[in-house]
């Protein structure tokens, strides 16, 4: 079809590979045969873009100091034998302009005051905002901001949605397109599961929370919408539970979009980041939501990473298995079935979706999520991270009623996220790749 469509372009890509095919005989020698199926720009009647690209740019760069060198490790070896001052790291950057100063003008108003209005263009002069941590009466004005913040939400989706949120409960949010690597649904599981500790319980003492979802999913990918049905139709019957919904709140939020980002960001109590390790480049909404001082449970992957070393691991609730940890896991041969054994909690909780307890008696209305979990070997390994994920659940909830220490920390975060400010990855494109003469 390629070379139908695009005879002047399939020539030249032709050329191309034919040019490279040369180098790689003259590197590997006898060994080349082996080396060319994977570094091969045309290969068994498909054209491969992604080569394509390594083969013809200047610089190749990944978007997070892991993702870089999984892209040298995992992905390009051979390209990065060939060619290893060609591959470079950026990690990615937010503008503190538009997810700072614009979003939050209240907590901006507190920094300028604090630490001068520096910070604007030069996101690290944050730094000076550490020793504010320990004063209780600085916390407190901190504290009042997010509770604002919290109050403006829930006006707007009082007033938008026609729905009564509390601001006073937790605010636990994630918000990102809606793909199984980012695990929506391992969250959901998680809802899940508080629901029936919840009936089993009733005076369970929970911090009372909502659960603030966002999401798109690509039109014809099937499994990301019945996500988002089973999210929204979890959250229905939950919302509707007199003897929870005081202290369980689901709402999906819809049309995903960067103005209401703007609204839902300095709201934030918890910032979900909890993608399969390896598969997130970077992630820049993790950056947009510690700089407003929400507090990350996350897994170690892309920028999260990097944000765990500068804010200092503690501030953050890291769960679930490394990139190392998955790849021995995969190549061990997961078997879901294994941890549904050891994790007895996760069983009833995949039963119910099943049972049309949430879908008005449709027992195949979650047909496609309950078949990725346990027929198609659960390939993101949300079964084997769930009880990780309670776990750093459960610290949320303890240190969330220590509200002094929760606040320090989230002043912490606000005060050492200047290394994620799109102004220092622009400097590094530059100093690294670009070489613009300005
Ligand atoms: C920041 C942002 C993203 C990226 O979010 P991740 O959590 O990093 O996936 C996507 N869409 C919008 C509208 C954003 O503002």
């Amino acid at each position: 079809m390629f070379r139908r469509l695009l005879p002047r372009h399939f020539d030249l890509i032709d050329a191309i590979d034919t040019h490279f095919k040369a180098q790689v005989e003259q590197q590997w020698g006898a060994q080349a045969k082996h080396i060319w199926p994977r570094v091969a720009i045309r290969y068994q009647h498909q054209v491969r873009m992604a080569n394509l690209c390594v083969v013809v740019c200047f610089a190749v760069n990944g978007v997070a100091a892991l993702h870089s060198r999984l892209v040298v490790s995992d992905l390009f070896p051979e390209y990065h034998q060939l060619w290893p001052q060609k591959f470079h790291n950026v990690t990615n950057g937010i503008t503190p302009r538009r997810w700072l100063k614009q979003c939050n003008p209240a907590l901006s108003a507190l920094l300028d005051e604090t630490v001068g209005t520096a910070w604007a263009t030069d996101l690290p002069v944050l730094r000076a905002l550490e020793p504010y941590a320990d004063d209780s009466a600085f916390r407190a004005r901190y504290r009042a901001i997010k509770q604002q913040n919290k109050e403006n939400l829930t006006n707007w989706v009082s007033q938008n949605l026609g729905i009564k949120l509390d601001p006073h409960s937790l605010f636990d949010v994630q918000i990102k397109r809606l793909h199984e690597y980012k695990r929506q649904h391992l969250n959901l599981l998680h809802i899940l599961s508080l629901y029936r500790q919840l009936r089993n319980n009733p005076h369970l003492d929970i911090v009372p929370r909502v659960f603030l979802f966002w999401a798109k999913a690509a039109p014809g990918y099937v499994l990301a919408k019945n996500i988002i049905y089973a999210i929204n139709s979890v959250a229905e019957k939950i919302n509707r539970d007199k003897h929870v919904r005081d202290r369980l709140r689901i709402l999906f939020i819809p049309d995903y979009r960067v103005s209401l980002a703007e609204r839902i960001i300095p709201a934030a109590d918890v910032s979900e980041q909890i993608f399969t390790a390896g598969k997130e480049a970077s992630g820049t909404g993790n950056m947009k939501l510690a700089l407003n001082s929400a507090l990350t449970v996350g897994t170690l992957d892309g920028a999260n990473v990097e944000m765990a070393q500068e804010v200092g691991e503690e501030n953050l609730f890291i769960f679930g298995h490394t990139v190392d940890q998955v790849k021995s896991v995969l190549s061990q041969g997961y078997d879901p079935g294994v941890v549904l054994k050891q994790v007895p909690q996760l069983t009833p909780l995949l039963d119910e979706l099943g049972s049309g307890a949430f879908s008005h008696g449709d027992k195949t209305a979650f047909a496609p999520l309950l078949k990725s979990l346990l027929d198609k070997g659960d390939p993101y390994l949300l079964l084997a991270d769930f009880a990780s994920y309670c776990q750093a659940q459960q610290r949320v909830d303890a240190l969330y009623r220590e509200t002094e220490e929760w606040t320090r920390r989230c002043v912490l975060n606000t005060a050492r996220m200047g290394f994620f400010s799109a102004d220092r990855a622009i400097h590094d494109y530059q100093t690294r790749i670009w070489h613009a003469r300005c």
